[in-house]
């Protein structure tokens, strides 16, 4: 397993993204918009990582509600693995809860997010990438 990317929730991708290039040094962003899930994305791109920032597309969006409740800041981390069913079984029975079953996320990728309680107050996706 290793961090795939961190999400953080804004209020504007447009502005967010601008100091994020300076205080980066980061030229190259891309932008995606995730329907299914009410957020626009812009990414950027690490070294061995993504950071991406997320605002919601619409008011049932679940970032809109996480920004009216605790404001802008860090929304997950997400964790990638070569077997996510496995994963998620493995850890079901361990006792992690999750929020959602296995789902198409983008771009070919599946996700599924494992809930706060189980890891101490933080927000976590888990995800697949095929090759
Ligand atoms: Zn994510």
């Amino acid at each position: 397993m290793k961090i795939d990317h961190i999400a953080i929730a804004v209020n504007s991708v447009d502005e967010a993204v601008k100091e994020y290039k300076q205080a980066l040094g980061i030229q190259e962003v891309e932008f995606e918009t995730i329907e299914s899930e009410g957020v626009r994305v812009a990414i950027l791109h690490l070294k061995n990582s993504r950071i991406e920032l997320m605002e919601p597309t619409r008011d049932d969006s679940p970032i809109k509600k996480f920004l009216t409740s605790r404001g802008e800041g860090l929304h997950h981390i997400a964790l990638e693995t070569d077997n996510i069913e496995g994963e998620v079984e493995r850890m079901k029975g361990c006792g992690i809860r999750f929020l959602g079953d296995v789902r198409p996320g983008s771009r070919g990728t599946k996700v599924t997010f494992i809930h706060p309680k189980s890891l101490h107050g933080v927000l976590a996706e888990l995800c697949y990438h095929p090759e």
